[in-house]
């Protein structure tokens, strides 16, 4: 067989996600007893609420142990509904709701079923890394439109709309962002719907950070402005960021009853519906107390205060302000490094692991997650402070 023909041109034109690679990478020095201070991984260092786990166990117990529709548990998709209504003035019916596993399937989702062949689906950047190889699996065309970072590197409704061309299918809004943690407020993404509407493009909107959020910003949902704009947007959120449930895998995507559709019946020949058990755990963290959010939140907000400044007191570094997500991206270009340089160098010297910049769009910018102890964010800031001295 030709070696060149092996593996399909799409699957070949992707590569691993740095996210969890740089994370694995991190836990393997770890476990060779190596001390590293790992900045990786974009994922809660809390365990999942009592009341969340219970529920699932309970399920278990009952014997909710056989498949589920593809789209989830009606129950599920109901709470989905209700939430989406009253928290994010989002009016989903319950068959405009599909569950999947994790946010990640389903905006992988999302992708293939809107893409086209050659298709545009444009992407802000600094992005989360994922999106343009999703794009790319669903043979679109990714067009990176950045941010400047003066501006907090939001995109406003000049820069969308000189982006967009006969071939543009979507623009996709992540607020609160991961990388930069910024957050767009309800003017700017307002504004941003006016140009989706006016040139009948969808908006995916990546919500899975709406509750980690500071400073008094709130958080706005795109699709809310306006029947027009709901029509165009498919909301994607999870419980991965909220509850902490990231091993649960569990996300949905809400939107348009045609693109719904199309979700249902790809997952159907694909994954199915996600874990009986976990769906109820989600339903618990739905309907449950909210308590064990605001907790969580309040710790985040604790390491993010305290980490952004130890970053302000370092020499020729600069970071946007994130008021949103557990992430920093500050920018190294000072230092005469790429981020992925960069990125190798402060692990190998200082045992500080960071993500490299680069995959999200940023090759001057390298990110750190706060959603690790503070013991780990004031040594490991220590290790990458005296690294940036030395460079
Ligand atoms: N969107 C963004 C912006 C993310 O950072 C992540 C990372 N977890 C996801 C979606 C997917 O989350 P999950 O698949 O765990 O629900
Ligand atoms: N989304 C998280 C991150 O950006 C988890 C890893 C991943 O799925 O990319 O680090």
């Amino acid at each position: 067989m030709d070696e060149k023909n092996l593996i399909n041109k799409r699957i070949a034109a992707i590569a691993p996600s740095v996210t969890l690679g740089v994370t694995s990478k991190a836990n393997a020095m770890q476990a060779e007893g190596k001390k590293v201070y790992s900045f990786a991984a974009g994922e809660p260092d809390f365990d999942t609420p009592e009341h969340i786990k219970a529920a699932a166990v309970k399920a278990l117990a009952e014997g909710k142990t056989k498949y589920t529709p593809v789209a989830g548990i009606a129950q599920l998709r109901s709470a989905i509904a209700d939430k989406l209504s009253k928290e994010n003035g989002l009016s989903y019916t319950q068959n405009q709701i599909v569950v999947n596993n994790g946010a990640k399937h389903s905006l992988f989702n999302v992708f293939a079923a809107i893409c086209q062949d050659g298709d545009e689906v444009i992407i802000p950047a600094p992005f989360w890394l994922s999106y343009p190889e999703m794009v790319t699996i669903a043979g679109g065309k990714s067009v990176i439109l950045h941010g400047d970072e003066k501006n907090d590197f939001k995109i406003t409704p000049q820069m969308l709309e000189s982006a967009i061309t006969p071939k543009t299918k979507a623009v996709v809004i992540n607020s609160p962002s991961n990388p930069s943690g910024i957050v767009y407020n309800g003017n700017e993404l307002k504004a941003l719907a006016e140009v989706a509407v006016k040139h009948g493009i969808y908006v995916v909107s990546d919500e899975i950070y709406e509750k980690t959020i500071y400073d008094n910003t709130r958080h706005v949902s795109i699709g809310s402005f306006s029947k027009e704009i709901l029509d165009l947007t498919i909301t994607v959120n999870g419980f991965s960021k909220a509850y902490s449930m990231t091993g649960w895998r569990l996300g949905y995507c809400a939107g348009p009853l045609k693109i719904m559709k199309a979700v249902d019946a790809l997952q159907s020949h694909s994954t199915s519906g996600a874990v009986t058990f976990a769906q109820y755990g989600a339903l618990a963290a739905l309907k449950g107390p909210q308590d064990c959010v605001a907790t969580m939140v309040k710790a985040f907000d604790e390491r993010r205060i305290y980490m952004y400044k130890r970053m302000l007191a370092i020499k020729g570094l600069s970071c946007v302000k994130p008021t949103g997500a557990f992430y920093m991206l500050p920018n190294i270009s000072k230092f005469g490094l790429d981020s992925v340089k960069f990125s190798e160098l402060l692990l190998d010297a200082h045992g500080v692991a960071v993500v490299p910049g680069a995959p999200f769009g940023v090759d001057t910018h390298v990110r750190l997650s706060y959603a690790c102890g503070m013991d780990t964010i004031e040594q490991g800031m220590n290790g990458f402070e005296k690294f940036l001295k030395e460079l």
